[in-house]
């Protein structure tokens, strides 16, 4: 908005310190000659505003495609909710871990408390043996699995792991754990700098499905960090919606881009396409070495569209609801203003969802705007350029997406004053 407000300060200002070219509306238009008039302040001054408004009001409505069968915002539709603001957080040092973002649910943060966000990964639950030292959680070897109390499926997580700094084993024998989504699928820690393995169960592989695709870990006893985006397997009626994908960044390079899940993954054994729970906790492996963990938490990610969420391409179910939301809103916003703001309102509305009485209500509106401009004398018609092009724009949108019909009076008349004006660049003739 702020660029846009310069734009138009900028339009102001050249009217404002300029002279204005006008054509005598009355006077035959091709025949006269163009004479030069210095605008007073309120003349300019409304017509300042004129631009302004007009500016603002254009931009956010008739400008990109309308919406579709599958998209219910008009491309670049500021009808559109905002991103939701999050403050960033700051990058971890070796020495230090990092902030996480304003949305993030800390799962260890460093503080000895936080362990009771975790548990033993046994049925019943109890306390797990796993340790608190330093800020940093520690696998105990043979006390088994951890997990969080809190479950939850889609996520954004970030984890940080340090291999034991003293090596011992090889292969998948050396500063193993793993990281388990919803329990289930395990992104794998391991040790393997200069430590050669099975590529599906190197670090940052998804384990028996995919190895990464590059090998970016710091020696043992450094911090390594995974940044991992989850979407988990979606059924419905035992068919397939989605198979779910991970994306996984280890310090900072891509070594998982959207690999599909099939089925999870695990040892030895091919895994095949399977529905997942809504929820589940996040299990952190005990492989027998005694690896460390700081600054783990997630933000929750937004459906995606095939699970009835918002996001870009949406089903036509969805889509024609949503359309018939935003066109209620915009009518009931409509019903809240006067003259051709109101109408306005209006046609946009008809954009999302027709609805007989806002179409009425806007077309009769259009012909008594289009029946006064005819009206105005032809001294003062300039000073109804902003509000005459602003909803000629509005008519053009609408009958070139054929939310309205071509044969509109007003629209004819209205084009009829901006030719004969001159307000626009005509085409050359060849
Ligand atoms: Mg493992």
């Amino acid at each position: 908005m702020d660029v846009l407000l310069k734009k138009c300060l900028h339009c102001a200002r050249k009217v404002f310190f300029g002279t204005i070219i006008i054509r005598n509306y009355a006077a035959k238009p091709i025949m006269s000659a163009p004479r030069i008039i210095t605008m007073n302040r309120p003349t300019l001054h409304t017509l300042a505003f004129s631009l302004l408004t007009t500016a603002a009001l254009a931009d956010g409505a008739f400008y990109g495609d309308p919406p579709d069968a599958t998209h219910p915002w008009a491309i670049h539709d500021m009808n559109r909710p905002q991103p939701v603001r999050v403050e960033p957080g700051t990058f971890s040092s070796q020495e230090k871990p990092g902030t996480p973002p304003s949305d993030a649910v800390i799962l260890f943060g460093g503080k000895p408390e936080e362990i009771e966000k975790w548990q033993a990964d046994k049925t019943p639950a109890e306390p797990t043996k796993w340790e608190v030292k330093d800020g940093v959680l520690q696998c105990v070897p043979g006390s088994g699995y951890v997990r969080t109390k809190e479950e939850f499926s889609d996520c954004q997580l970030h984890v940080e792991w340090s291999a034991p700094s003293k090596v011992e084993g090889n292969s998948q024998g050396r500063g193993n754990s793993g990281i388990f989504l919803m329990g289930q699928v395990e992104v794998q820690v391991l040790d393997n700098y200069n430590n050669p393995s099975y590529p599906d169960g190197m670090a940052s592989s998804i384990y028996g499905i995919n190895p990464p695709m590059a090998n970016p870990l710091r020696a043992p006893g450094e911090w390594q960090t995974y940044d991992i985006v989850f979407r988990r397997p979606i059924f419905k009626d035992g068919k397939e919606l989605d198979p779910g994908y991970i994306t996984v960044f280890v310090n900072g390079v891509l070594t998982q881009d959207h690999t599909p899940l099939e089925g999870g993954g695990g040892h030895m054994r091919r895994s095949a396409p399977r529905a997942f729970p809504d929820q589940g906790p996040l299990k952190l492996q005990d492989h027998g070495n005694p690896v460390r963990y700081r600054n783990i938490w997630y933000r929750p990610l937004p459906k995606r569209a095939i699970d009835g969420g918002e996001a870009s391409h949406m089903t036509e179910a969805a889509t024609a609801a949503k359309r018939a939301e935003i066109a209620k809103n915009i009518r009931e916003a409509a019903a809240k203003l006067e003259g051709n703001e109101k109408m306005l309102h209006l046609f946009e509305s008809l954009c999302y969802e027709d609805n007989a009485e806002a179409r009425k209500s806007a077309l009769d509106s259009v012909e008594d705007f289009s029946e006064k401009m005819k009206e105005v004398p032809p001294g003062k018609i300039e000073t109804k350029k902003g509000e005459i092009l602003q909803v000629a724009k509005a008519l053009r949108y609408l009958t070139k997406f054929k939310i309205l019909p071509e044969d509109i009076d007003a629209k004819k008349d209205l084009e009829a004053i901006i030719k004969v004006e001159e307000w626009e660049p005509q085409p050359k003739k060849k």
